[in-house]
């Protein structure tokens, strides 16, 4: 059975205290009548995870955009699963290409990142992705199979783990690969989620994430083994957003 598709908002360092009112805007496009086939996440900075939480519009999770491997301790400046379900979360995004990017994230630590959300009880949405150099030597799948492989933990099931598929070359670029890459490599890490974990590989939803917008998402949600959109920049803005849960209407 085809899962349930899941359009998530990874707001980034992005959001003050007034952005609520784009939380709400988003309640009223949803709650307007014309109720879409999936469900809808935003993920705020972690400031805003707990005021958002508490005033979630119906139909809209919480989620966070990273988490420490330890539930408490001395680690400065860094919030630990248990804390992100305590504020109102219900997922954690972990293995974002801007973390193993910028603060040298490796497999074996999302991983580990990904236990500690599962560990609470929370969904993670594991990302993956190549970068320009890897696609253009033609290295794509091995890297991307590789990440799944190494990031997706052993005890992940349908309910309690999405990956998300992220070229980083078309994260905030406003490039997209064609439907048939995007294709491609979802079916590939499905075919290698059915290995690992059998019959539930099919349940488990994957996402594409990589300049989705409104006049874009139709025709890459309609690809192959998509099962929903990791949106960056055009989750800011309600009225984009809600464009892009059009393809589920
Ligand atoms: C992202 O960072 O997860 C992302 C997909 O960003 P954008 O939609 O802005 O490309």
């Amino acid at each position: 059975m085809k899962p349930t598709a899941l359009v998530a908002g990874n707001w980034k360092m992005n959001g003050l205290a007034s952005s609520q009112a784009e939380l709400e805007a988003l309640g009223n496009y949803l709650s307007d009548g014309s109720a879409a086939d999936c469900d809808v996440l935003i993920c705020p900075p972690f400031t805003l995870i707990a005021a958002f939480a508490s005033n979630a519009p119906t139909g809209v999770a919480i989620g966070a955009q990273d988490c420490h491997t330890n539930k408490s301790g001395a680690h400065t400046g860094d919030i630990s699963a248990e804390m992100l379900s305590d504020a109102g979360a219900s997922y954690v995004i972990v293995g974002h290409s801007e973390r193993r990017a910028d603060h040298g994230e490796s497999s074996a630590l999302v991983r580990d990142k990904a236990n500690a959300v599962l560990a609470e009880g929370l969904k993670a949405i594991v990302c993956v992705g190549e970068t320009e150099a890897e696609r253009d030597a033609g290295k794509t799948l091995d890297v991307v199979l590789g990440q799944v492989a190494q990031s997706v933990p052993a005890g992940s099931i349908p309910e309690n783990t999405v990956v998300a598929y992220e070229p980083v070359w078309a994260i905030g670029t406003g490039r997209t690969p064609t439907v048939a890459d995007v294709a491609e490599v979802h079916t590939a890490i499905r075919g290698a989620l059915v290995e690992r974990f059998g019959d539930a590989g099919n349940g488990f939803r994957i996402l594409y994430g990589g300049s989705v917008k409104p006049s874009n998402a139709a025709e890459l949600m309609a690809a192959d083994n998509v099962n929903g959109a990791l949106v960056g920049g055009a989750s800011l803005k309600a009225s984009d957003f809600n464009g892009i849960i059009d393809a589920y209407r």
